[in-house]
């Protein structure tokens, strides 16, 4: 029995050193390289592969596919990256592959030979490692692609970096980052069985609010917010939950709504962020932190460059409608002067509705521009309209607004705002400061007169 079981393990040993001497050159060619996105490490070697099988499963899809809350702004873990793999149609193997303690050098080999097996058969495998100096992350997918025997070196795509397509590592140093702690390897095999294209989608996904909740979520650096998607929104706020939903669920989606119902047919360029703060103090003190920069209105403001919307809450949602007309104004109609803009986005800081559709009401700015009028001090709508953003944000710019504003009133009473919006958009390119467009949509050749009978009309409105 004795001298049995020590040749069965003499065996097991030639056996082994015969198999290690046997890896030859191995490589699965033409397998296209795709950049992962944040966090998206796995989800981009399925693109990768896919690719390779002439199939379109873009990164995006992968985590769409994976169901995972796109408000917690990771990628895929493991069990869920495996999830979905076998989901999309792959035969991903044992995916887990356990390791004795006791016996982690054959442990591994064994899986070693896995995975060597399967590149010989042209399946490649998406395995999760330990990261090293390229990459910051608790675990980090990479997909290998072949071995090479001279310099015994794993041949890999690298997700991280764009020019990292047929990395290659030597293989001590892989075997040392490929066991999560010291009991876990995981390899899943991408070997097709039933591989479908994604399904097309139309907007936003859940990948979109998941990069967007990670970008924000990196700016809040564990400051502690909570997190509601409101296509094409992701709020957030630092009042709990409660409020956050009060404003998505109430004031954002209804203003949405109606916005696109009358006016706005394409989403902004990109998900922004709607950041709610309690109080003045919270907003002043989040605003420097979070941004960078000082409030430039007491209520709130748009800043492009953050793609965020950042308001004062405790002063109410007025503001909130005015500065979502922006991102949206800017991928309907490029090019909208200042004056149209601001005109819109403060016509609506004070909203209501009427037959289902948003109108504006009288607000606080008709004092002013009561005065105004009647110190005679106004200038012409052509000029009004003509104004470059300096001239109209840095000269009276109170004025301004609510000139601009009661001029989107008037035409919204006579029932021509939605007309014009239309039409502004149609002739932008040849009448930039929609002068010719307002003549045209009055009907009116004399603008003197015009701006006669407005004013008058403007005398007659009343607020509250
Ligand atoms: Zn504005």
């Amino acid at each position: 029995m004795r001298s049995l079981l020590a040749m069965f393990f003499a065996c097991a040993v030639i056996a082994t050193a015969v198999a290690e001497t046997m890896f030859q050159d191995v490589l699965i060619e033409g397998v296209p390289h795709v950049k992962q996105k944040p966090d998206f490490c796995g989800e981009a070697c399925v693109e990768m592969w896919a690719r390779k099988l002439k199939k379109h499963i873009p990164q995006d899809a992968v985590f769409n596919a994976s169901g995972v809350d796109p408000l917690l702004g990771r990628g895929c873990y493991a069990p869920e990256l495996g999830k979905t793999l076998k989901q999309l149609g792959f035969n991903i193997g044992d995916g887990w592959l356990r390791i004795d303690p006791a016996q982690t050098e054959a442990d591994l080999a064994r899986c070693w030979r896995g995975l060597y097996a399967d590149l010989a058969k042209g399946i490649s495998s998406i395995v999760c490692m330990i990261p090293d100096e390229n990459v910051e992350s608790i675990g980090h997918f990479r997909l290998i692609l072949g071995y090479k025997a001279a310099s015994d070196e794993v041949v890999y795509h690298e997700p991280a970096e764009s020019n990292g397509a047929y990395r290659r590592m030597k293989r001590d140093k892989f075997m040392k980052l490929w066991p999560l702690g010291n009991e876990t390897v995981i390899r899943f095999r991408l070997e097709p069985r039933d591989v479908k294209d994604a399904p097309a989608f139309d907007g936003f996904t859940s990948a979109d609010y998941c990069q967007r909740a990670m970008e924000e979520r990196t700016r809040a650096n564990g400051q502690k917010f909570f997190y509601v998607i409101q296509p094409p929104f992701v709020v957030i706020g630092d009042q709990g939950e409660e409020p956050v939903r009060f404003y998505a669920d109430g004031t954002v989606r209804w203003a949405v709504d109606r916005l696109k119902q009358d006016y706005f047919k394409k989403d902004p360029a990109g998900v922004i962020a709607i950041w709610l703060f309690g109080n003045k103090e919270s907003y002043e003190k989040n605003t420097r932190k979070l941004f960078g920069q000082a409030p430039t209105t007491p209520f709130g403001f748009y800043t492009g460059q953050s793609r965020a919307l950042i308001m004062n809450i405790a002063t109410g949602g007025g503001t909130l409608v005015h500065e979502i007309v922006h991102p949206f104004m800017a991928s309907n109609f490029p090019g909208c002067p200042s004056w149209f803009n601001e005109g819109m986005g403060s016509l609506y800081e004070q909203a209501g509705e009427r037959d289902g559709h948003i109108i504006g009401l009288t607000n606080w700015r008709l004092a002013g521009l009561q005065e105004t009028i009647k110190n005679g001090k106004l200038p012409s709508f052509e000029n009004l309209l003509k104004m470059n953003p300096h001239q109209f944000y840095e000269e009276d710019r109170g004025a301004n607004y609510a000139q601009a504003r009661y001029l989107c009133y008037y035409l919204q009473e006579k029932d021509l705002l939605v007309k014009y919006y239309r039409a502004f958009v149609e002739a932008r390119e040849k009448d930039p400061s929609g002068y010719d467009t307002l003549k045209t949509i009055l009907d009116e050749k004399d603008m003197d007169a015009f701006q006669k009978r407005w004013e008058e009309y403007v005398l007659g409105l009343r607020f509250p």
